[in-house]
């Protein structure tokens, strides 16, 4: 049973603010080691579930946030970015994908640091014509694969987002947002022990959950936040008005490409 675990920091247990996800911010340093905590948990519960080969991918902005040198030892980590190579290596022969410490979509009320993948230039995003976000997007790549997302992690209003969109997926709420840098977070020994207890089950019970397909083609709309900046003439690209575009593709990850996310 081979998992793969995406990763976002968003929506990691004890994160609630900007300063915590920038690499410039203050709380920065504090919050990786609670990035790497979730990971933990979320990798012992893999393994207790059945898992016999775990491999966790670092997602969040340059894709170098966790303390290596304090991840568990069973897993594999695939780290930092460049311009080949897939979003979620490995996915080809998963069993099953966890996101964890994800986010809602933006424009989400009462959600924490809610966005779509670029929060300074993506204001809404429409997968076939539905309002989406990164689970979806994420979740669609490996439907595309033909793998389940089988847990998805973050505050009430991801989870909530999770279930309306994957039938019978494990949803780990670790906080409940208030606004957009505001919540009421669990300890961590609580968040822990949810992560651990979902990834497990999430794990045991991977052939109930169906991949999440999206239909074909996979028309992608974007709504910029800056005007002016809408790639007009681009091929593939049709415009819909002065900051929203769309573009169709074969695949999830095709589209994503043509929308040049
Ligand atoms: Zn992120």
């Amino acid at each position: 049973m081979n998992m793969v675990v995406m990763v976002d920091m968003e929506g990691i247990s004890g994160i609630c603010r900007k300063s915590q996800v920038r690499s410039d911010g203050e709380h920065y340093q504090a919050a990786r080691r609670y990035l790497t905590w979730d990971i933990n948990a979320c990798v012992d519960g893999c393994f207790k579930g059945g898992a016999t080969q775990v491999t966790v991918r670092d997602a969040h902005g340059s894709g170098f946030n966790f303390i290596w040198d304090e991840l568990d030892s069973r897993a594999v980590y695939a780290q930092g970015a460049g311009r080949c190579g897939a979003r979620l290596p490995g996915l080809g022969k998963a069993d099953g994908l966890i996101l964890l410490g994800y986010h809602a979509m933006a424009g989400t009320q009462q959600a924490i640091l809610e966005h779509t993948m670029n929060s300074a230039e993506w204001q809404n995003f429409w997968l076939n014509g539905r309002k989406a976000g990164e689970i979806a997007i994420d979740a669609g790549m490996a439907g595309d694969c033909g793998v389940p997302t089988l847990m998805v992690s973050g505050d009430d209003k991801t989870c909530r987002e999770a279930r309306r969109l994957i039938k019978g997926v494990i949803t780990v709420e670790v906080k409940q947002a208030l606004d957009l840098e505001y919540g009421i977070l669990l300890p961590k020994e609580e968040a822990h022990r949810r992560i651990r207890d979902g990834a497990a089950r999430a794990v045991s019970q991977y052939r109930a959950i169906r991949p999440f397909k999206v239909s074909r083609p996979v028309r992608m709309r974007l709504e910029l936040v800056s005007r002016g900046v809408v790639p007009v003439g681009r091929p593939g690209v049709r415009v819909i008005d002065g900051r929203t575009y769309e573009v169709s593709g074969p695949s999830v990850e095709a589209a994503l490409r043509l929308l040049g996310g």
